[in-house]
């Protein structure tokens, strides 16, 4: 997305423009920011280290919005995701270990440029009740994104001695309420702002206040960063990140989830 709309001053910025604003006024303005012909909530990311520009993007466009191209584009490119789709009868394992055991250089191997898969694929070789497919947790992030129907799939997934649907397990960070207190499930959204704390711990932001932050303490910090090849902090704006972990609430009533564990998570 080129543009974006500031409702704070009613103007319309394109990427170039906004990231030569001062500091203080895009820290101010991009929280205020939507896009120009859906009005979703839209999101600033500042140039990054590799020479990608700084761009907008929103959170997401509203359907058939003409701005989300890119999008569009990955669903077409896309067939591990709809095999899992066609075949209802099947139980879904999530593979945790995948990415620990297939080391640093192989975590976006499932994600070429053309959005194809590398994984494991099941092509549907006929209605097998209690067949099984194995996906990993980037797989499904990726289903959760770009396929609506998916998030609302009452196949069963197993993670663990989990076994709960698909709709049940993953949580979309915009439908986090006090019910999800202590509760391990899969906690997936987008991350549009970062924050430091004094202790040195980061933490992604998903939306306003009353929004879920994910915390990144100091520990896991230089794992996640390299597992995730990621120069600065600012690259996870307006990435889309999936935890399994419990969500906790602060004493001033803020949720919070504590990303503890590398093999619990992904970003895309
Ligand atoms: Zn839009």
């Amino acid at each position: 997305m080129d543009n974006a709309f500031c409702t704070i001053n009613n103007q319309t910025y394109s990427a170039y423009q906004f990231s030569q604003l001062d500091i203080a006024t895009i820290s101010q303005l991009r929280r205020f920011l939507e896009c120009p012909t859906c009005h979703a909530p839209a999101f600033f990311r500042k140039a990054a280290r590799n020479g990608q520009a700084a761009c907008f993007g929103a959170r997401p466009h509203n359907d058939e919005c003409i701005e989300s191209a890119p999008l569009s584009r990955l669903i077409n490119g896309e067939n591990d995701d709809e095999d899992v789709l066609h075949n209802d009868g099947q139980r879904i394992v999530l593979d945790l270990n995948y990415g620990a055991a297939e080391a640093v250089n192989h975590i976006d191997d499932d994600m070429n440029e053309n959005g194809a898969g590398r994984g494991v694929r099941f092509r549907g070789n006929g209605n097998r009740p209690n067949a099984v497919v194995h996906r990993r947790l980037s797989t499904i992030l990726r289903s959760l994104i770009i396929n609506p129907a998916f998030r609302f799939s009452e196949q069963m997934i197993e993670v663990g001695t989990i076994n709960q649907t698909i709709s049940e397990f993953f949580v979309p960070f915009n439908e986090i309420n006090q019910n999800c207190i202590g509760r391990i499930c899969g906690y997936w959204g987008q991350i549009v702002d970062i924050g430091a704390g004094q202790d040195g711990t980061i933490w992604l932001n998903s939306g306003g206040r009353e929004d879920v932050s994910l915390c990144l303490p100091t520990t896991i910090q230089q794992r996640f960063f390299d597992r995730f090849r990621i120069n600065m902090v600012e690259d996870l704006v307006g990435s889309y990140i999936l935890y399994l972990g419990d969500l906790r609430v602060s004493q001033n009533n803020k949720y919070y989830i504590v990303i503890d564990e590398l093999t619990f998570v992904t970003c895309y």
